[in-house]
């Protein structure tokens, strides 16, 4: 049995406004990850399948890694179809903001969102949620996004529409946002919903390999380097930190995506339970956190490096240069344990 946890109300309006309207854009955050695709990707096939007009809109293009995911191909992507993202967002009589919280995570796109007077809803699993959406369903408890879009569906008794290519599509998040069924999957009723989407006869063990276990040969050279040469562990913390500089990406010919489990590696070491990626992009410094039990990243990343996310995997963006971002780390392990002093392995 799957709970309705979903508020009967919301699902109320939800239907009324879905109902109401023809064309509807489907959103999520920029660097879209498995669950952002899954979740916009298979709503946006349901949403086709009842006679509407739907498109998603990224605000940047999805990895290679992620390819493969049905319908990544059909995405309106602001960096590449600005006119067109612009198009579809202005004349949608709905939009959908999927798996974030604040819409300053669409980046650019809120340009274009933001002075719309369209009615917005939220479905999303993120911790506090900004109050910007005309519905919200925010459960920073669920899983994944995929996880809430599968749970909308069913009160609204639209199960019969997710077909083979939408369970792909929610699948792929169910198992990207859980570090593999690891983490954040301690509900039973999550693999209920797997159930029901296995029964769906997609090729399960296919996705899993494009999904969690394919990497370019740089792409595990590079994580190879990272490991052997730039983690430093500090037992008496519990901490890792990895750095990667543009020069050392370049060296590995990184692409997007080829660092996504990077930040999860040292936590396989039993004295480390927090993890911290720093790479530096074009124009910031791009901060990934990750933890096991009850030590929240979320925290750390919202008050020193402007980000958020969930209590198990959080990151953020730093303004300045590497050393700085490593200077913060260094400052977050004096806060946090200012009893220890600070040695390395
Ligand atoms: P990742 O480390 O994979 O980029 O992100 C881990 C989690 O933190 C994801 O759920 C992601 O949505 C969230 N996250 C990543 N970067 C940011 C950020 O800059 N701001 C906020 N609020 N959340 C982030
Ligand atoms: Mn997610």
């Amino acid at each position: 049995m799957i709970t309705p946890i979903i508020d009967e109300k919301a699902i109320e309006r939800l239907r009324a406004m879905i109902n109401g309207v023809q064309r509807i854009a489907i959103t999520c955050h920029k660097s879209p990850d498995g669950d952002a695709l899954g979740s916009t990707l298979a709503l946006c096939h349901v949403l086709r399948r009842l006679g509407k007009e739907a498109v998603v809109v990224t605000p940047d293009m999805a990895p290679k890694s992620l390819e493969f995911v049905p319908g990544v191909r059909d995405l309106i992507v602001f960096t590449k179809h600005e006119q067109r993202a612009r198009l579809a967002l202005s004349e949608a009589q709905l939009i959908f903001c999927l798996d974030f919280n604040s819409m300053k995570r669409i980046d650019r796109l809120n340009e274009i969102v933001e002075p719309l007077k369209t009615k917005r809803v939220l479905i999303d699993h993120h911790l506090d949620p900004e109050d910007s959406f005309e519905v919200m369903i925010s459960h920073p408890e669920a899983s994944s996004t995929c996880e809430l879009v599968f749970r909308v569906l069913m009160q609204m008794g639209l199960l019969r529409f997710v077909d083979r290519m939408a369970a792909s599509c929610l699948y792929v998040g169910m198992l990207t946002d859980t570090g593999g069924f690891a983490y954040s999957c301690d509900n039973p009723e999550f693999y209920e919903i797997i159930a029901s989407l296995v029964r769906r006869r997609f090729d399960r063990i296919m996705l899993y390999n494009k999904a969690m276990n394919t990497f370019s040969a740089d792409s595990l050279r590079l994580q190879g380097y990272a490991i052997n040469e730039k983690m430093q562990l500090f037992p008496a913390q519990g901490a890792a930190l990895i750095t990667l500089s543009k020069e050392e990406l370049e060296r590995y010919h990184y692409n997007r995506g080829d660092t996504e489990t990077l930040v999860n590696k040292p936590l396989a070491i039993p004295e480390i339970y927090w993890s911290v990626f720093l790479r530096e992009d074009a124009d910031k410094i791009k901060v990934s956190c990750r933890s096991q039990g009850d030590f929240s990243v979320s925290d750390i990343c919202a008050r020193y490096f402007n980000g958020g996310g969930h209590e198990n995997a959080a990151g953020g963006d730093f303004t300045g240069s590497l050393d700085d971002a490593v200077n913060v780390f260094h400052q977050i392990l004096k806060d946090l344990f200012p009893d220890i002093e600070q040695s390395k392995q």
